[in-house]
């Protein structure tokens, strides 16, 4: 690593250019190292009677820093539990220390007596934001996105943060911003107050600059005398304008199952009664309390770890050199291959987009031209840009135009002949080395590779609806598919910029698996007659974004039957509940197919009326009174079925690494984030507690709960999933 991140030159009006560019990343990160040399930096300025004040920007082209490093984190993490046992008084006050750090040194800038201002070039998110914030002045690119988004990863803007952005800009906008841990475009946070310019990036540095030597000061407003709240004071009338709502805004936001959510409100609400330097010391305390809790390390390991890790190949097998592809073609231009053909085009590469005539071709072309045209139109992308990714993509029914592809991905109809048909058409052209894969989300991967004449190049590619905001993609191996075809799925995977899980073989593989107990435990519900509202509301209590029942809709009632009865066909009558058979049948012969037929569990009016639970089910099943329920209950059961299910997938050796589990649930069908997906789920709890739950759920509501033998097992044993499959799997990568 080199020895400096940062230079120091000194213009003839005395003013400092500080200019943060490590030598051996991509993108300037916060470590150790970084913030020792900010602090001397911090100092030397301070102490330097030439120089009258300073800028701080990035040498990265497009970007100010992506925020903390990991390692650090996980240091701070691992340093505390490793002391904890011996020691926990002291793990904790060494732990209050540490997580201080950063903000010293902020508040040393701000109080040091020379004016900074930061120069935000790119992205400036968590520490790099809170860095702008302690500066002077805030001048941005007009393309600069910034935020502070610890909030998603578990934990909280602890580096003053949580009260600059409440001094700065009004307190509903400011918590609705620190909630939700929303990124802000420059002219945003101009209109916000967080930035004081925004202005074309080459006129940057000289607007920074230009704000010293116009005499910016360096105390900060709420360190000078008579300094006034934007909102007013927390106890004043205004207050109680504000404070009331905020409540219910955190619950909205939360459902009350973030501690690092919670956090934010009691940092803002008592920061604001305090001056600085003691609001920053509740901060710390709290930033203190919030790293020892299982939410922060639960989701900082799933979705701050292992997200970076699988999306970097943590599972490319090492044996196959970097690739880099050029064109896919993708077979089948409807729902799924036109999005898929989208994503593709966006991610860099060519795109051979065939269906079975040109103007089903066309057609799933134009769905790429209908999202650039949104895009350009919000102001995501340019003309130029949009019609740049639409040149990339060629519609054609001729197999001809697949010689040159990489890869080809095929989404036709789910149908075993058409897929075997359209397999021997592409094989007939296709390049020896070229890869196949499907994107059938039911069909055995390996009876599928049959059609094809090398079953090592044959894998599973499983995109989620709808494609381009779905983030995750399950691979799944089929008994044959060699390295070299797991190796370019995930480098497909990562070109498109998407969250890849390497599965094996089997029935529903591993997302449609989980998300199916999820429907099916809201069935059961339904026919024990706990009235629907309560079904839904327990869901999304439990932290779910979407209720069981509106996602039936959405994914279609119909399909929900024709699932059912293709199990009973495998499987037999008693793979499938009676009772909730029934059900759907009903809902089906009602016409109820879900959102598309305007009519499911819901109804759908006309916008801009809302959706609303469906009358009718009430009068389907004798309904229980909400008192007879017991809704923690509910909660508690939609969270163990699908973690359950997800256990079972790691027990067959359908999903063998924990990390995957885990982040293929949250980015799959969203499961409660703040546990850290299905697996931490269990992990967090402890198997035994788990087991526990699942013994106590399976007496009072059937055998589906009943821990399965390696649950019961580990229990016995005091093993987690991490502890058991995690460091093998890791290896193993
Ligand atoms: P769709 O009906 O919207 O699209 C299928 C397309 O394939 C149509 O445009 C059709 O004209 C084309 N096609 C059919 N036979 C063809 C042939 N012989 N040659 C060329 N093109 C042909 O279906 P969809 O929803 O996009 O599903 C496609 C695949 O993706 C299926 O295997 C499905 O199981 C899978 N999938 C669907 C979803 C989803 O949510 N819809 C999610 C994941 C996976």
């Amino acid at each position: 690593m080199s020895e400096k991140s940062f230079t120091l030159e000194t213009d003839a009006d005395g003013i400092a250019l500080v200019t943060w560019d490590m030598e051996d990343r991509s993108m300037n990160v916060f470590t150790e190292a970084v913030m020792a040399e900010l602090a001397a930096l911090i100092e030397t300025i301070a102490a330097d009677a030439a120089i009258k004040g300073a800028v701080i920007t990035s040498g990265k082209k497009g970007s100010f820093t992506g925020g903390a490093d990991l390692k650090m984190l996980r240091g701070m993490f691992d340093a505390f539990e490793a002391k904890k046992a011996s020691d926990p008084q002291a793990a904790v006050a060494e732990l209050f220390e540490r997580a201080g750090h950063m903000s010293a040194i902020y508040r040393r800038l701000e109080t040091c007596g020379k004016p900074f201002v930061c120069a935000i070039n790119g992205t400036c998110m968590g520490g790099g934001f809170e860095l702008a914030l302690a500066c002077h002045g805030r001048v941005a690119a007009e393309e600069a996105k910034m935020g502070l988004p610890e909030v998603k990863v578990g934990i909280f803007p602890g580096a003053g943060g949580t009260q600059r952005v409440p001094r700065l800009a009004d307190t509903q906008s400011a918590l609705q911003m620190l909630l939700k841990g929303e990124t802000l475009s420059a002219a945003k946070a101009k209109g916000m107050k967080l930035v004081d310019a925004v202005v074309p990036q080459a006129d940057l540095i000289g607007a920074a600059k230009a704000m010293i030597a116009g005499g910016l000061s360096a105390v900060k407003p709420w360190d000078a005398k008579g300094y006034k709240l934007p909102s007013g004071p927390v106890y004043s009338p205004a207050g109680a304008q504000v404070w009331p709502a905020v409540a219910s805004l955190y619950r909205k936001e939360t459902n009350d199952n973030y501690p690092g959510a919670r956090a934010i409100v009691k940092c803002v609400y008592e920061g604001l009664l305090l001056p600085m330097d003691a609001a920053l010391k509740v901060e710390q305390r709290y930033f203190t309390e919030v790293l020892q809790t299982t939410e922060a390390a639960m989701m900082i390991r799933s979705l701050f770890v292992s997200l970076q890790a699988l999306n970097k190949g943590a599972r490319r097998p090492a044996s196959v050199p970097a690739l880099t592809l050029k064109t896919v073609g993708i077979v089948g231009a409807g729902f799924m291959g036109a999005g898929i053909a989208y994503v593709a085009a966006l991610g860099g590469l060519n795109v051979v987009l065939i269906d079975r005539d040109q103007a089903a071709a066309d057609k799933g072309r134009a769905h790429s031209q209908s999202l650039l045209e949104g895009a350009v139109a919000k102001g995501r992308s340019t003309k130029e840009a949009a019609e740049a990714v639409l040149a990339r993509i060629v519609a054609t029914p001729d197999y001809e135009a697949l010689r040159d592809a990489d890869l080809v991905v095929e989404a036709v109809f789910e149908d075993k002949g058409v897929k075997a048909e359209v397999t021997r058409k592409v094989a007939a052209v296709l390049r020896e080395d070229a890869i196949y894969a499907s994107n059938t989300s039911t069909i055995p991967i390996t009876s599928l590779a049959e059609a094809f004449p090398d079953q090592e190049r044959f894998i599973g590619i499983h995109f989620f609806s709808p494609v381009d905001r779905m983030m995750l993609t399950e691979i799944i191996l089929g008994e044959k598919t060699g390295d070299r075809a797991l190796a370019v799925a995930l480098d497909f995977v990562r070109a498109i910029r998407k969250t890849p899980i390497v599965v094996n073989d089997t029935r529903g593989f591993f997302a449609n698996r989980c998300v199916l107990r999820y429907m099916s435990e809201a069935f059961d519900m339904l026919v024990e007659g706990v009235p629907p509202a309560m079904i839904e509301n327990a869901a999304k209590f439990a932290g779910m974004p979407v209720g069981p029942l509106a996602l039936t809709d959405e994914t279609a009632v119909d399909l929900a039957l024709k699932i059912m009865k293709a199990t009973i066909a495998d499987l037999g009558p008693e793979a499938v509940d009676a009772k909730q058979l029934k059900l759907i049948q009903t809902m089906n012969e009602a016409g109820r197919f879900g959102r598309k037929a305007g009519k499911g569990f819901y109804d759908y009016p006309q916008k801009p009326a809302k959706k609303h639970l469906w009358p009718g089910l009430k009068e389907m099943y004798p309904q229980k009174r909400p008192d007879e329920v017991d809704f923690e209950e509910l909660k508690q059961r939609f969270l163990v079925t699908m973690a359950h299910e997800a256990a079972r997938t790691m027990e067959e050796g359908v999903v063998t690494d924990p990390r995957e589990a885990d982040l293929g649930s949250i980015l799959g069908f969203g499961f409660a984030p703040y546990t850290g997906g299905t697996i931490s789920y269990i992990d967090g709890m402890g198997t035994k507690a788990f087991v526990a739950l699942c013994e106590r759920l399976a007496a009072r509501h059937g055998e589906r709960f009943a821990p399965t033998p390696l649950l019961k097992e580990m229990a016995a044993k005091g093993e987690t999933f991490y502890g058991r499959f995690g460091q093998a799997a890791a290896e193993a990568a």
